[in-house]
């Protein structure tokens, strides 16, 4: 999509630091990370929201789960753990309209989320 922002990523139109990148998945880093660890992955399909998911993204949705769990651990957050966040639409706090799973660690955070 022209307008989005994590289609100019993918498209490498606008810089990002990029962690993990193939065929359908991308993960970089948050601009503004909340956490020593917080990045992002995405599909780099254009898939709105989690609720925009269709019985055929299903595999898709199953590697991006996977993929975070990876580098979560890669990044150190295997022992401790980590969240992992999926924010959709105005209710949700989602402000960048790609599907996309945030992943934070490498502190204690509390619940609920402030
Ligand atoms: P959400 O509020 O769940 O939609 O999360 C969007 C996230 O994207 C926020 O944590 C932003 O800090 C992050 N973000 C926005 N623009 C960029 C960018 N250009 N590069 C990396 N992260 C970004």
């Amino acid at each position: 999509m022209d307008d989005c922002i994590f289609c100019k990523i993918v498209k490498s139109e606008i810089p990002s630091r990029k962690i993990y990148e193939d065929e359908n998945i991308l993960a970089f880093h948050d601009a503004a990370p909340q956490a020593p660890v917080h990045f992002l992955v995405i599909p780099k399909r254009h898939i709105r929201n989690i609720m925009e998911l269709e019985q055929e993204d299903i595999s898709l949705a199953g590697n991006l789960l996977n993929q975070a769990q990876k580098l979560a651990a890669e990044l150190g957050c295997a022992e401790k753990g980590a969240r992992f966040v999926i924010n959709c639409k105005s209710d949700g706090g989602q402000t960048v309209d790609h599907l996309h799973i945030h992943v934070l660690g490498g502190r204690f955070l509390g619940w609920p989320p402030g």
